[in-house]
């Protein structure tokens, strides 16, 4: 029931950020008013300049993210945003070139974040700033709406050397709201489809409809992917061809796959409430219900409800290496990738930690959204200790998950949720930390954020190592980064469609998006 919805059973931020876009009036999407405005034309006049000339960068140890070997004093030239050689150093440059000397530094492709939310922000320049800071090159946007896609069709979203390049986006999100039957799912894959989205993005639907719709997308040749969803199985959805699985679920939806009490979970799962959108136009419904979710967003483990919490801990305690490794295999063998964003899992479940009052994100966020996150960080810890304690122990549990897939052969890339709420680029070094402090190596992170986010995109010919033909977008490390994983974070330069930006240029974009309460000034 729509009131389902008003009292919070959403699982996710995906679904609170896809609903409160969607349901915007155009007028009110932000896309091109006030602040947004002078984004775009930020962006529009950044774009104009979107790769650089010559470029070359001399004395760096290159890491090939394919098998972890290292090359040392290597230079990397590039022109029009190509790497155009790689060669040994000391070659004499053409006069012209701009030349950085960047002895005893480690180069490793640029980082994409392949789970983010940036472009819901009024105006996303500061937290894109902030995202090439953190050596991230590419990201993957994992909401839309009808507006976005007329300004990706338009050209709109290229946003130029200061910003990582936007390497996908949906349209709106799939829910009760434009997907409550089977013919509208259909009816709206197609729409997005020819509209130009990349992926169909699912939010919170009905199974039934959720089922459809990962079989219409096959006909339709759209690749289908985010929110399992409860009372439908996981395996089955991966069958029919569900192509990247976001928050290692969310919920209990892939824990149940692994647990010994299945049968009898699923079966609650399938008798839990379902949001249905009314057959009826509601006055003020769409407001009423954009106000609720915006809050939705911040947390959602604020808003769950009892029954699936407890599912989710019931499934948990009950979790079957076998039962998991075969499931790991049905990933395998299906394809189906899977983006953990153990960083958002984190920040959702031990919101009231002490050091989520001191993280170094609260510098660079708007001051409304750290207000936001105070008084739903104060509903959170108001929830019974009870489900608390089972938030507490899933997610260590988690961790181990997204590591136990990793092992298992699942192909993985690494996402973020980035937005107004967890500090774009910043959370990407988080989530690095995260998987490294689930036991993945720092090689496997690195692969997730390189090679990895190539092959989902099919573009593996084009990004993810540092070679001759390949994009140049780089980062400059001051250690080795299959050391540690900190290393990966260890920044001294980036660049960006050939533009290089040292350290001092990203602490300036960043001394900047920190004095203007996250937006660049
Ligand atoms: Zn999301
Ligand atoms: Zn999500």
């Amino acid at each position: 029931m729509v009131l389902s919805l008003l009292t919070g059973t959403a699982p996710c931020p995906c679904c609170a950020y896809g609903h409160a876009d969607s349901l915007l009036p155009v007028s009110m999407r932000n896309l091109f008013s006030g602040r947004a405005a002078r984004a775009a034309a930020k962006a529009s006049s950044a774009a104009a300049t979107k790769v650089s000339g010559l470029l070359r960068i001399d004395g760096v140890t290159i890491v090939d993210p394919r098998d972890g070997s290292k090359t040392p004093n290597m230079s990397i030239l590039m022109n029009m945003g190509r790497i155009t050689a790689v060669v040994p150093a000391a070659t004499e440059g053409h006069p012209s070139i701009d030349r950085i000397d960047a002895t005893g530094k480690f180069v490793v492709p640029g980082y994409n974040d392949m789970h983010s939310h940036v472009l819901e922000l009024e105006d996303p320049t500061g937290s894109m700033a902030l995202m090439l800071a953190e050596g991230v090159t590419g990201f993957r946007q994992m909401s839309g709406s009808p507006a976005l896609l007329a300004r990706k069709a338009a050209g709109g979203l290229a946003f130029g050397p200061q910003a990582p390049q936007l390497l996908q986006t949906s349209g709106a999100l799939i829910t009760p709201f434009n997907a409550g039957t089977v013919e509208a799912v259909t009816e709206e894959i197609r729409r997005q489809k020819a509209a130009g989205a990349d992926f169909i993005k699912v939010g919170l639907c009905h199974p039934e409809v959720f089922l459809a719709a990962i079989k219409v997308a096959g006909e339709v040749g759209i690749p289908i992917l985010g929110h399992l969803q409860e009372g439908a199985n996981a395996l089955e959805a991966t069958d029919l061809g569900f192509h990247s699985v976001e928050h290692l679920g969310p919920s209990a939806t892939v824990w149940m796959c692994c647990s010994d009490d299945e049968e009898a979970l699923s079966a609650d799962s399938r008798r839990r409430e379902f949001i249905k959108a009314p057959p009826f136009k509601i006055p003020f419904l769409e407001q009423i219900i954009m106000k609720r979710l915006r809050k939705l967003l911040i947390n959602p483990a604020a808003f769950a409800q009892r029954p699936d919490i407890e599912r989710l801990g019931q499934a948990i305690e009950t979790f079957n290496p076998d039962k998991a490794k075969r499931t790991a295999d049905r990933f395998v063998e299906k394809g189906t990738w899977h983006c953990p964003t153990l960083v958002r899992l984190r920040t959702q479940e031990y919101a009231d930690r002490a050091e989520y009052r001191q993280d170094d994100m609260l510098n660079y966020l708007p001051k409304a959204s750290i207000k936001d996150w105070e008084m739903i960080t104060g509903k959170f810890t108001a929830l019974p200790d009870d489900l608390k304690r089972i938030y507490d122990s899933a997610y260590p549990r988690q961790q181990m998950l997204a590591k136990f897939f990793s092992d298992a052969g699942v192909k993985m890339i690494c996402g973020t949720d980035g937005g107004s709420y967890l500090g774009p680029g910043l959370t990407l070094k988080q989530e690095f930390k995260e998987l490294s402090d689930a036991g993945v190596s720092p090689l496997t992170i690195l692969q997730m954020a390189t090679i990895n986010a190539a092959e989902y995109l099919g573009r593996s010919d084009s990004m993810g190592v540092v070679e001759s033909g390949r994009d140049a977008d780089l980062v400059l490390l001051d250690a080795d980064p299959l050391d540690s994983a900190e290393n990966l974070h260890r920044i001294s330069g980036v660049v960006r469609a050939g533009f290089y930006h040292s350290r001092q240029t990203l602490d300036g974009l960043k001394a900047q998006v920190a004095s203007g309460c996250g937006y660049l000034n």
